[in-house]
């Protein structure tokens, strides 16, 4: 047998490649420095040139430690070439991360000043990094940052309709290569986190008149899809690993799917927009072997990336609805291979990227 045995096999090698590739690839890694001289954050980039920089966007976060910061931005960044790669951009990946206490998160002045500080060292990098919002920065946050610095994206347009669009599109693709039949209200579905992009998903779900299940750790946005959608089944977060339905949609947290929870998880496809759904890449070969598509989390969540880079290039809505559109193509193409192959989608489009990424931008040590 080849491809997924092989793998199984190699995987402690795979993995340890996997963390060098994670942390040691990258072309720079930049401190992000308070006016006291105190590191707060970094700006890790994986690859970019000056025409068509590095995106990624800023993640705020209550780090326990800076290199807990500094392994987060640098798993971030090279992630961010993948997502570029896959999506035929020519772009680059990077991302920042500024470390904020949750005492200085809930406080407006301290968050401020570091806020300030951050954009003054995204302009040091002269645009060789463009960025928007990630996990823990609002919008408020970006239009801040967006007054210090010309670097900043996401405030003409929304990424997670996108993002949530680009799910739906890898969703189509998966349907189709699973059932042959791509109508949505025939299936049912589980979402995990209805933050911004899971509750736009469960909008259009639900509009669509399919059964979805949700589950989230936050009472308030239970609370709203109680009301706006009564139909809808809620579960504890516990209970919906175990729930039977054909998609899940993880739309929390990474690390969703481990050894522990995969051999029971009654599902038939995997598609969402969370990043690093896998534990490690080793999971998705399990995946594979017991018949679960899982579609590439770093193809199905492009949207957003897609977004940001229209508006920085100032194209038109008809060009970025179509290159949204187009995940469905690349994901389709991904599972045909992959199914050609015998090998997880995972590993097809780890391919893909990389190969890309190579042709596309100079190996660091050349
Ligand atoms: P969000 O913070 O608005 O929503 C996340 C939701 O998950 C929240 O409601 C939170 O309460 C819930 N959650 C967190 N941990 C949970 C757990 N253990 N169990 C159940 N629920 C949990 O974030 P978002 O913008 O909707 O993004 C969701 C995911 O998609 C993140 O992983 C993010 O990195 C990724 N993503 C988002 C975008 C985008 O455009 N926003 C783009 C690409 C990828």
């Amino acid at each position: 047998m080849k491809g997924n045995n092989m793998h199984s096999l190699d995987t402690e090698k795979t993995e340890s490649q996997v963390r060098e590739r994670d942390t040691l690839s990258h072309i720079m890694v930049h401190f992000v420095r308070d006016s006291s001289g105190s590191p707060i954050g970094f700006i890790a980039i994986h690859r970019g040139t000056k025409k068509h920089p590095a995106f990624g966007a800023t993640r705020v976060y209550d780090y326990e430690e800076l290199k807990d910061a500094r392994d987060d931005a640098l798993r971030l960044a090279y992630l961010m070439s993948y997502k570029n790669a896959l999506t035929g951009s020519l772009y680059g990946g990077g991302k920042g991360v500024i470390i904020m206490s949750k005492e200085d998160q809930s406080n407006p002045k301290r968050r401020e000043e570091l806020f300030l500080s951050y954009a003054n060292e995204v302009n040091k990098l002269g645009g060789a990094f463009v960025t928007g919002a990630d996990v823990g920065v609002s919008m408020d946050d970006v239009r801040l940052l967006r007054n210090h610095s010309p670097y900043i994206v996401g405030l003409s347009r929304n990424p997670v309709l996108h993002t949530a669009q680009g799910v739906l599109a890898a969703l189509r693709a998966a349907l189709k290569v699973k059932f042959d039949n791509t109508n949505l209200h025939l299936y049912s579905y589980s979402i995990l986190g209805v933050g911004k992009v899971g509750f736009a998903i469960l909008e259009i779900l639900s509009q669509a008149g399919a059964k979805v299940s949700v589950a989230d750790i936050n009472l308030s946005v239970i609370e709203r899809v109680r009301r706006e959608y009564p139909n809808v089944e809620i579960l504890s977060p516990e209970n919906l690993m175990y729930h039977s339905v054909d998609v899940f949609i993880p739309c929390a947290m990474g690390g969703v799917l481990n050894a522990q929870n995969i051999s029971t998880l009654p599902v038939k496809i995997i598609v969402g927009s969370a990043n690093n759904q896998l534990s490690s890449t080793y999971i998705g070969d399990k995946l594979h072997m017991q018949g679960i598509l899982y579609v590439p989390d770093y193809v199905a969540n492009g949207g957003g990336l897609i977004s940001v880079i229209n508006e920085y290039e100032q194209n038109s809505d008809e060009e970025l609805v179509r290159q949204v559109n187009d995940i469905e193509d690349i994901v389709l193409s991904i599972l045909q291979k992959s199914k050609e192959k015998n090998i997880a989608p995972h590993r097809i489009a780890d391919d893909i990227a990389e190969e890309r990424i190579n042709t596309l931008f100079l190996p660091r040590h050349h």
